[in-house]
């Protein structure tokens, strides 16, 4: 009976110490389902296959790229965006970065310190805080209020969005 006593608390830690080794390997093996652009040490780049979709959030998105830090089991989502850095910030670029990283976040279940706007002449660190998080949460519910809205008004003063829309014809406030 000694024997039995001295044996299980040895089992408990031994599985134990397999449980933990395990899950330190699951963590690590998580990986960005898209394929590989490239692979250099501990960095791997990839480009998603398709959208990233939250279904319980109804949220979705699709950033260009996503770059693993597997040392630090970090993945930090990339945008490239074909024009020169604004003089002041984005903030549409700043809020689909923000989505972006609570996609990846979400999804695959690892740290993301910031996304990176990657502009023709500059590159564009949108750090993931949670002033930015609360932010995006704010957003998302205005959005959801404002879908049951029958009327809604709109929301920019870009003559380039109403010249690219496929509703300007009978919209009635299209700005072209
Ligand atoms: S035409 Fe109307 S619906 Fe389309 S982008 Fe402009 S305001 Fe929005």
């Amino acid at each position: 009976m000694a024997a039995a006593g001295q044996i299980i608390p040895l089992l408990l830690f031994v599985i134990g110490a397999l449980l933990l080794i395990a899950s330190y390997r699951l963590t690590r093996a998580i990986r960005p389902t898209g394929h590989v652009d490239q692979v250099d040490g501990d960095t791997e780049a990839y480009v998603p296959h398709g959208l990233l979709i939250l279904v319980e959030d109804r949220l979705a998105g699709q950033p260009h790229g996503l770059l693993r830090l597997a040392d630090r089991q970090q993945t930090i989502p990339i945008q490239v965006i074909d024009r020169a850095s604004p003089a002041v910030p984005d903030q549409v670029a700043g809020c689909q970065m923000s989505a972006f990283c609570y996609l990846v976040e979400a999804i695959y279940d690892q740290e993301v310190p910031y996304g990176m706007l990657r502009y023709a002449d500059l590159d564009v660190q949108i750090d993931w805080t949670p002033e930015n998080r609360q932010a995006l949460a704010d957003l998302l519910s205005e959005m959801r209020l404002q879908a049951e809205a029958s009327n809604v008004d709109r929301s920019h003063n870009t003559p380039s969005i109403c010249a690219a829309c496929i509703v300007k014809e009978v919209c009635d406030q299209a700005l072209v």
